[in-house]
């Protein structure tokens, strides 16, 4: 049998990234993420096309942010650093942490207090992390870590960093590979605004290698409580339940809108209800539990096919940018499951089956 090892998307797409063969690459195997295929969910939502969920979730530390992780702690490494930094509302912190502990290096990350998913939380404690949570939101986090890295010898590792792009543009690369050529729609969450630049500049690449025929359009969700770049202007309070998209002032906001004009897209916002409505329908139909943000781009689907501005037969993809299992809490309140107690006798627990 060939020796066929995955070992992560640098070694992976190394041909299209800014690393050298003496790039001391740190990976926890991320990437090569399941595009999986949605008939349930199209039939229940009246769609007649091709809908592919692209599931981040099945990253190392759980979001697509190990893509962008890899990479700029990658280079950090590489660069000579010792320590890393970042503001996060909850994945990044996590994803750093654990490329931070792979790499030997120390990791501090800036949290909005109270604001942070239990999963995410813990998963930065367990890698080692140093954990500062401010009485601020995740703008205000930003502004400070990029501050403290202008001054003291920390590598910033958020997504103003150029590197963490470069990394995160490898989910297209996968998405084209797999489908044969660029999907038509690109529905994804927008927080920060890196991840839609990313996906955008990957699919620029992959067309301008004549790896693909066409751009798909590039459809962005934020949250209608943290929606900036659809009310044209910075909200100093954001507010959603979906609190990875839980930003008021996305770093990548100009880029986002060049990936949305240059493909004849849009950027768009779901409400509260419309994503908890989108996050149980993809529990329920298609059994992939993503957690509250993710779920943006399929609740954004749904709003975009009610407006009438998807075409039918066409080949759609979701991104799917974190796993469900990082918040337990909104699967446990939202579920409006009930469990049902009763003694350690047969005849009980039928009567509780109801069969
Ligand atoms: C970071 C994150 C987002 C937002 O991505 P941006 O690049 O900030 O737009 C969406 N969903 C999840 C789960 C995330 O962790």
């Amino acid at each position: 049998m060939e020796k066929n090892h995955y070992q992560g998307l640098i070694n992976k797409y190394r041909q299209y990234l800014p690393v050298t063969d003496t790039t001391p690459v740190v990976t926890l195997n991320e990437g090569n993420t399941p595009l999986i295929k949605a008939d349930n969910l199209a039939k229940k939502i009246g769609l007649d096309c091709e809908i592919y969920l692209k599931y981040e979730g099945s990253n190392p530390t759980g979001s697509f942010k190990d893509r962008g992780m890899t990479m700029a702690v990658t280079k950090a490494k590489e660069a000579g650093a010792k320590a890393i930094i970042c503001a996060s509302t909850g994945n990044t912190s996590a994803s750093a942490a654990a490329y931070g502990a792979k790499a030997g290096m120390k990791t501090f990350v800036l949290i909005p207090d109270g604001y942070i998913a239990l999963g995410k939380l813990s998963q930065a404690m367990m890698y080692g992390a140093e954990i500062i949570a401010i009485k601020g939101n995740f703008d205000e986090a930003l502004e400070r870590v990029i501050e403290i890295s202008q001054k003291y010898p920390v590598t910033l590792v958020n997504s103003v960093n150029p590197f963490r792009i470069e990394g995160q543009k490898t989910g297209a690369f996968e998405i084209c590979e797999a489908l044969g050529d660029a999907p038509d729609y690109h529905f994804i969450p927008v927080g920060n605004a890196g991840n839609i630049t990313a996906y955008f500049k990957g699919y620029e690449e992959f067309l301008a290698l004549g790896k693909t025929t066409h751009l798909p359009k590039m459809m962005g969700f934020e949250a209608e409580g943290a929606a900036a770049i659809v009310k044209g202007e910075r909200i100093l309070k954001p507010e959603t339940i979906a609190t990875a998209i839980r930003i008021g002032n996305p770093a990548s906001w100009k880029q986002a809108e060049n990936a949305r004009d240059k493909s004849g897209g849009i950027i768009n916002f779901v409400n509260d209800d419309q994503i908890v409505e989108a996050y149980k329908l993809l529990a329920s139909t298609e059994g992939i539990l993503a957690e509250p943000a993710s779920a943006a781009s399929v609740a954004g689907l749904i709003k975009a096919n009610k407006l009438g501005l998807v075409e039918p037969g066409k080949k759609i993809v979701c991104i799917l940018t974190g796993n469900g299992l990082k918040d337990p809490d909104s699967a446990i309140k939202y579920s409006g499951c009930e469990v049902k107690k009763t003694s350690s006798e047969l005849s009980d627990i039928l009567k509780a089956m109801q069969i």
